[in-house]
């Protein structure tokens, strides 16, 4: 949904971070520097004064005319009593939207780095190709690609009401139907699919609304709506333990709590709200 000023870069053509914007993980998060009011991403030559720069920093692109660069750190690193570290959700409205997403996209390029040093075919070590993410296994002749899986996302209207559905431990936190595109399959076949396996309804008058990269790991989200034609409710118990018709008035008086504004499900249901 957003849109904002950055040119990504490939490797290898890292300049040197004289003022760079760092994406520093490890398994607890994503370090950042914490002052008493605000969080901020470390800036600098590395993330840390005493942390020494690796080869495995990835140099990401420039976010306006800042350099961003993403790097592992070690989880037993000894961390400043200013920093902490901060899961991608959490780091959500704390760092500018632009910020964020990057973050996302450090997050997917740095697991990347992490999963893809051997060919899953033959076990070959893989090697980076230049000016893209892709690694090469020279013995398969094959290449491999950082993963993306889309996933469709949808709102079920009917009239003024619309479809929430819930899983189990969420609490009065509600979403909306969502699943993975299997292979073979269109994005209105998936989503019919999973509206039809989730809840057992039939749709119709499908209309995209926008996407979203979703870095948990590696989604894209492809938020839809679609108009309620029929259908029993009838749950696919393995996934979700309520679903329920929901009114606008029910939403903005709060009876039925809703996505955090992070995700795609939130913007489909404020979209919707405002009409
Ligand atoms: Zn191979």
């Amino acid at each position: 949904m957003i849109s904002f000023n950055f040119q990504r870069a490939y490797p290898n053509n890292t300049p040197h971070p004289e003022n760079g914007l760092w994406f520093a993980l490890n398994d607890k998060g994503m370090l950042v520097i914490h002052h008493e009011t605000e969080t901020i991403l470390p800036h600098g030559q590395t993330p840390l004064p005493h942390l020494p720069r690796t080869d495995q920093t990835l140099f990401l692109g420039y976010l306006g005319d800042v350099p961003c660069f993403a790097c592992h750190i070690a989880n037993d690193l000894e961390l400043p009593s200013t920093t902490r570290l901060l899961g991608l959700r959490d780091l959500y409205g704390r760092v500018p939207e632009a910020q964020h997403a990057v973050a996302g996209y450090a997050s997917q390029l740095l697991l990347w780095q992490r999963n893809s040093n051997y060919c899953s075919t033959c076990g070959q070590a893989l090697t980076q190709i230049l000016g893209e993410w892709g690694k090469r296994c020279h013995n398969c002749k094959r290449d491999v690609y950082p993963p993306v899986s889309p996933c469709t996302i949808t709102l079920i209207h009917d009239g003024d009401r619309v479809l929430l559905t819930h899983k189990a431990g969420w609490g009065n936190r509600y979403g909306l139907v969502a699943g993975f595109v299997e292979p073979g399959e269109s994005l209105e076949d998936c989503l019919r699919r999973e509206v039809q396996e989730e809840v057992g309804a039939t749709v119709s008058d499908i209309t995209y609304f926008s996407s979203q990269p979703w870095p948990y790991p590696h989604q894209l989200m492809l938020g839809f709506f679609a108009r309620y034609t029929g259908g029993e409710l009838k749950l696919d118990l393995n996934e979700l333990d309520e679903a329920r018709w929901t009114t606008r008035a029910e939403i903005s008086k709060g009876i039925v709590g809703i996505p955090p504004k992070l995700s795609i499900a939130r913007q489909l249901i404020d979209h919707w709200m405002a009409k």
